[in-house]
């Protein structure tokens, strides 16, 4: 192969000891979703590009700069495809597909996979990344929307990250949310000539952008702006101050955030994001979240509110790395089966074979080379025995090494599995 063959610009191999660190956080967070009552699903990794121009917005960056199009080359099917660049949109999708408004309420569901954003790349923005996803969707709230909170914040807590701190806000919903941007896009024209040139034309197709713009010219204009939470209508008012209610009630720590407003069209009332502590407004959410009870409706469905959550499992393994936490390996086998003879592979890969058989991870070392070479890469490679096979099996014994500690001794064949069993490192 020609080495100026490269993973695609934005992506990248996660070789095993970095997929050990995924695998990691992929457990922790099925765990999670099992103990709260979510249930695993799958949505394709492409969709009709639709169910995101209609379900996240055709006016947010996700959509108009960061879709990625896919056009297939040949066939009937001249269907304008996407790759999903978050999984709400497609749970959604497919809730209304199924009908699942006839399910019982709320429909509780997770997914964990790549998404993909046509982005321009930097550290920690990739254009295939890893998302932890849950929604509850049948639900209005307010004690659901805490219980969605808690869940990601103790996501973060159980993978070791200790300062990740939670921005919280209410966004209101279509009752007071209209007369709020009127008011915000009258600032902002009376600011017209402060603002950057994106953020001008954001102005006319999407002003709630502009507040949480990342342009350092925009922070003094923000800092004027009218702020959502104190214009909601008394119901998204009461409702927020439920959530918080119950947020406090469980002891969960927040920070109000009144220019939080996320990225996507489709968000009604709470709304939130993790970042690392003093780390907040360099665009490095952890993860974020909110309630968006008008979506199912624009995907076709009958009114259907729900909320939910998207963390970014990349994020999460780079905010580890830099606290410094111990990095898992790439799991090494309990035993290597090596053998006097250096020609009897045969030998070596019939014992591997049954041991794999009674559910051992073990590998058979199948090089034709000494027995000495053989254990130096049993030990090089991690694994906790060497099953050394020599005159013995004649007699039906095999010599266990215990690699770790040096010791050696016969054991019967048939002792094998159980012993190794209980030698399996949990
Ligand atoms: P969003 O739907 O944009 O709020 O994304 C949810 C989370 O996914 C973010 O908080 C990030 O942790 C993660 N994320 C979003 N886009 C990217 C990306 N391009 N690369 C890596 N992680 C991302």
């Amino acid at each position: 192969m020609p080495p100026s063959l490269r993973a695609p610009r934005g992506t990248r191999d996660l070789l095993p000891d970095e997929q050990a660190a995924f695998a990691r956080l992929e457990r922790i967070a099925r765990d999670l979703a099992a103990r709260y009552g979510y249930h695993e699903m799958e949505t394709p990794l492409f969709e009709q590009a639709a169910v995101f121009e209609r379900g996240i917005g055709a006016a947010t960056d996700v959509v108009e700069k960061e879709l990625f199009r896919v056009t297939p080359s040949r066939g009937e099917e001249r269907e304008a495809w996407a790759l999903r660049p978050e999984a709400t949109a497609g749970i959604c999708r497919a809730y209304v597909e199924h009908g699942m408004q006839t399910w019982p309420q709320p429909v509780k569901v997770t997914v964990t996979g790549p998404m993909f954003r046509y982005d321009r790349p930097q550290a920690g923005r990739y254009r295939q990344f890893w998302q932890w996803d849950i929604e509850a969707i049948g639900d209005p709230g307010p004690a659901v929307d805490a219980e969605v909170v808690e869940l990601a914040a103790r996501f973060y807590r159980d993978a070791g990250l200790a300062d990740v701190e939670l921005i919280l806000n209410s966004i209101g919903d279509p009752a007071c949310r209209p007369a709020y941007l009127a008011d915000l896009v009258a600032h902002y024209r009376a600011n017209e000539a402060r603002l950057p040139e994106l953020e001008r034309r954001r102005l006319e197709t999407n002003p709630l952008r502009l507040l949480d713009s990342k342009d350092p010219a925009m922070a003094e204009v923000n800092a004027g702006a009218p702020r959502i939470t104190d214009r909601l209508c008394p119901a998204c008012a009461e409702h927020f101050a439920a959530v918080r209610a119950h947020l406090d009630a469980m002891g969960v720590a927040y920070h109000l955030e009144p220019g939080l407003v996320r990225g996507l069209d489709y968000y009604t009332r709470t709304a939130f994001e993790f970042y690392r502590r003093g780390a907040e407004g360099q665009q490095q959410a952890l993860g974020g979240g909110g309630r968006y009870d008008g979506l199912i409706q624009l995907l076709g469905g009958k009114p259907t509110p729900g909320i939910g959550f998207a963390l970014g499992l990349d994020r999460v393994v780079l905010a580890l790395a830099s606290a410094g936490a111990t990095r898992p390996t790439a799991a090494a086998p309990v035993a290597v089966v090596v053998g006097a003879d250096p020609g009897d592979t045969q030998g070596r890969l019939r014992i591997a074979t049954e041991l794999r058989g009674a559910g051992l991870p073990v590998r058979a070392d199948l090089a034709v080379r000494k027995l000495g070479r053989q254990l130096e890469a049993a030990v090089r490679e991690g694994a906790q025995f060497a099953v050394i096979l020599g005159d013995e099996l004649v007699a039906g014994e095999v010599q266990l090494r215990d690699l770790d500690g040096g010791s050696q001794k016969a054991v019967p064949l048939a002792d094998l599995p159980a012993l190794l069993r209980r030698k399996v490192r949990g």
